[in-house]
């Protein structure tokens, strides 16, 4: 096809508004990825709950939102769950919005994690892709990417090879990683920062490991992210000394980072198969080593020795020794590793050649 520059509608996540915190790492991809498709010219709708910001202002980008219920994320529903559409749910109306923009534009892309826009996707004319922002959590959705992936597979991206290992692909993956603004994120050298911990605190963020480790250790472990699960946290903090745990809330960007980057090293401790992990990336381009579980995305996006230490999964003990090394990683070799493999800019080409991959006819024998 031409290089004339696509037109695009996005589709935010159904389960917040954009700026909440309750769409994870998927509202930085999202407002990374806006970013960076407008600035190699790309016309962009972004269609959102209410109550959703666009995350860049230009004549470019144009923000449509609608009401409706959330949606209830998937990762914290039963393996075998059926898939549930609440009453009076923003995920269809999300859909039907996405739907009629569509004639204007080249392709659609999904954000969420839900069976019914991939379930749509053979049964409409327009060209529907997604970018899938978890590994395997519901049976449901397993057979909704399985499905895909028999019919056309190059409507789907992963952000990492670990992640797309969870499912049954009939092609290799298309990985896209992920991209962040580097601007946002300054390089901090120092070295004597106390431990950090980023994420929504939830279950399968495995905070406690984390907790148990600095309680070891006899430090102060400061953690940052939205309380998803409140008796989880207060079962956490009754396990471990009083004030090891230093509570900093869900922070913008900014502050994050610059909190961040304070931090001798982060530790990243999932229970589950993290699709990506953002908040490594973000550690790693303030300078700051990730010490972590070799599991699932962070485990792909560390580089052991070099941008930090990754230890068997859930081996409390490798994780307290390999904190003790954290120093002797160079502070700027995590910083130069996300400018190399992480850049937002970068993102936004993967993700330009996937769906103009994507738009090319075949020889007949698949879309
Ligand atoms: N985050 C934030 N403020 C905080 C803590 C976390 O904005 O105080 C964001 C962080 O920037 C990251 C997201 O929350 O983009 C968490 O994404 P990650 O991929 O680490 O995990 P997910 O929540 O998607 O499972």
């Amino acid at each position: 096809m031409s290089d004339r520059p696509l037109t695009l509608v996005l589709v935010s996540t159904p389960v917040g508004q954009l700026g909440s915190g309750r769409g994870g790492g998927v509202e930085l991809t999202l407002a990374s990825l806006v970013q960076g498709l407008v600035q190699r010219g790309l016309h962009l709708h972004l269609v959102a709950p209410d109550g959703s910001c666009s995350p860049v202002q230009s004549a470019q980008v144009t923000l449509h939102t609608v009401p409706g219920v959330d949606q209830p994320s998937w990762q914290h529903a039963e393996r075998d769950s059926p898939m549930r559409i609440p009453q009076d749910a923003v995920l269809p109306r999300l859909w039907t919005c996405a739907l009629e923009l569509a004639s204007d534009a080249d392709a659609l892309i999904n954000f969420g994690y839900d069976w019914l826009p991939m379930w749509l996707t053979p049964h409409v004319e327009s060209r529907i892709f997604h970018l899938v922002s978890m590994g395997s959590v519901s049976a449901v959705m397993d057979g909704a990417v399985a499905d895909l992936a028999r019919w056309d597979q190059r409507r789907l991206a992963f952000h990492t090879r670990r992640q797309a290992s969870d499912f049954d692909l009939v092609e290799p993956p298309e990985v896209v990683g992920n991209g962040f603004d580097l601007s946002r994120y300054e390089l901090k050298l120092g070295t004597d920062g106390p431990l950090g911990w980023a994420g929504r605190v939830a279950p399968e963020k495995g905070l406690e490991d984390a907790a148990a480790v600095a309680a070891r250790l006899g430090e102060t472990l400061r953690v940052w992210g939205l309380v998803e699960d409140n008796a989880y946290a207060r079962r956490i903090e009754s396990a471990v000394p009083a004030g090891t745990i230093e509570w900093c809330g869900f922070k913008p960007t900014s502050e994050l980072q610059r909190e961040l980057g304070g931090c001798r090293a982060l530790l990243n401790t999932p229970k589950w198969n993290e699709a990506y992990g953002n908040v490594v990336v973000e550690a790693l381009a303030c300078g700051v080593p990730v010490i972590a579980y070799d599991r699932g995305g962070p485990g792909e996006i560390i580089q052991n020795g070099e941008t930090g230490w990754l230890v068997p999964p859930d081996d409390r003990d490798a994780l307290e020794q390999a904190t003790l090394r954290a120093s002797s990683i160079d502070r700027q070799a995590c910083r130069g590793w996300v400018e190399r493999c992480a850049s937002q800019e970068g993102l936004a080409a993967r993700v330009e050649a996937w769906i103009r991959r994507g738009l090319t006819p075949v020889d007949g024998t698949i879309s």
